[in-house]
C-alpha cells in the first residue's frame, strides 16, 4: 500500500480537497485502485451537527455517514463509494480512545495524546486503507490523505505527529507528502510573493514532515522564477513544484497537473508502476 499525504499551509480552503482528488483521479486512470481518507480536526464525531451556513455541504455517503464535503470530491472524482470511516476526526479518535479506556483496555496505563492517540490515528488509517471501495473487491494500491486545517494549528497536531510515526511505520518509500500553499502577487508590487510558502514549509518540517511536493496556489501561472525560489528556498526539487493557478473549472486541475508531469514524478517517487502502457495513450 502506497500513501500520499496532502497538507496545506497558510489559510484554509487553499483547495487540498480538490488537489488531492486531481492526484487520485489521475493515479486511478493509470489503472491503479485508489482509496482515499479524509481528515478532520474537529472534536464533532461528524459533520452532521455542523451548520451548513459555517460548514459547507455536508456529504452524505452510502453507508449513512454524514461528512465533509470533499468526500464527495473525491467520490465524483474517482466514481469510488466511500464509508463513513473514511473520514476521520478528532472526535471519532477520541472517543474510540476514551471507550478503550473505560472498558480498562490500557491495563492501568496512563492514556495520552502520544502514544495512544497517535496509534489510534495509524490504526485507523491503515484498516480503512485497505478496505475495497471499488465493488470488485479488490484492496486499494493507493490511499490519498487529506489532512484537513492548515499546518500548526493545534488542532492538527496529534494527526501531523501520528503521520510523523507513520512514514517510519509503512517505510519512507510508501509515503509521498504534498504540501499544498499560497504563492500571493501584491497588488503595487506585481511580484509572486514566496515568503507565505517558505513559511509553512519550514512549519512543516518542524513538526518532522518535510514535503516531496510543493503545490503552489495563486490567481495567475507560476513563473519559473518564482518555481526556481520556491525549490531553493523550501528544499523542495526544482520539478516538484507545482503551480496550480485558478481555473474556470475545477476539472481542468488533473490537467493542469499531468501538463507539469505531477503524475509520473508521484510514480517514480513511490516506486510504482501504472497497470497501462502510457506510451498508447495521448
Ligand atoms: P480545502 O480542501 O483546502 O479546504 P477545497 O479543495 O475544498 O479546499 O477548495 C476550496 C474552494 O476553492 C472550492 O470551492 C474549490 O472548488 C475551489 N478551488 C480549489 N482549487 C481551485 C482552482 N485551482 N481554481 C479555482 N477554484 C479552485
Amino acid at each position: 500500500m502506497k500513501y500520499i499525504v496532502v497538507t496545506g499551509g497558510v489559510l484554509s480552503g487553499i483547495g487540498k480537497g480538490i488537489i488531492a482528488s486531481s492526484t487520485a483521479m489521475i493515479l486511478k486512470s493509470m489503472g491503479l485502485r485508489v482509496t482515499s481518507i479524509k481528515i478532520d480536526p474537529y472534536l464533532n464525531i461528524d459533520a452532521g451537527t455542523m451548520s451548513p451556513f459555517e460548514h459547507g455541504e455536508v456529504f452524505v455517503l452510502d453507508d449513512g455517514g454524514e461528512v465533509d464535503l470533499d468526500l464527495g470530491n473525491y467520490e465524483r472524482f474517482l466514481d469510488v463509494n466511500l464509508g463513513r470511516d473514511n473520514n476521520i476526526t478528532t472526535g471519532k479518535i477520541y472517543n474510540l480512545v476514551i471507550e478503550k479506556e473505560r472498558k480498562g483496555q490500557y491495563l492501568g496505563k496512563t492514556v495520552q495524546v502520544v502514544p495512544h492517540i497517535t496509534e489510534e490515528i495509524q490504526n485507523w488509517i491503515e484498516r480503512v486503507a485497505h478496505l475495497p471501495v471499488d465493488g470488485d473487491k479488490v484492496t486499494p494500491d493507493v490511499c490519498v490523505i487529506e489532512l484537513g486545517g492548515t499546518v500548526g494549528d493545534i488542532e492538527s497536531m496529534p494527526f501531523t505527529e501520528a503521520l510523523r510515526q507513520f512514514q517510519f511505520r509503512v517505510g519512507i518509500e510508501n509515503f509521498c507528502l504534498m504540501h499544498v500553499s499560497l504563492v500571493p502577487v501584491l497588488g503595487v508590487v506585481g511580484e509572486q510573493k514566496t515568503k507565505p510558502s517558505q513559511q509553512s514549509i519550514r512549519e512543516l518540517r518542524s513538526l518532522g514532515l518535510s514535503p516531496d511536493f510543493c503545490l503552489c496556489r495563486s490567481t495567475q501561472p507560476l513563473t519559473e522564477e518564482t518555481k526556481k525560489k520556491i525549490s531553493l528556498f523550501c528544499h523542495v526539487a526544482p520539478d516538484n513544484v507545482i503551480g496550480v493557478h485558478d481555473v474556470s473549472n475545477i476539472y481542468r486541475v488533473p490537467i493542469l497537473l499531468n501538463q507539469q508531469n505531477l503524475p509520473n514524478l508521484v510514480l517514480r517517487r513511490l516506486q510504482l508502476t501504472p497497470n497501462i502502457d502510457l506510451s498508447k495513450t495521448s
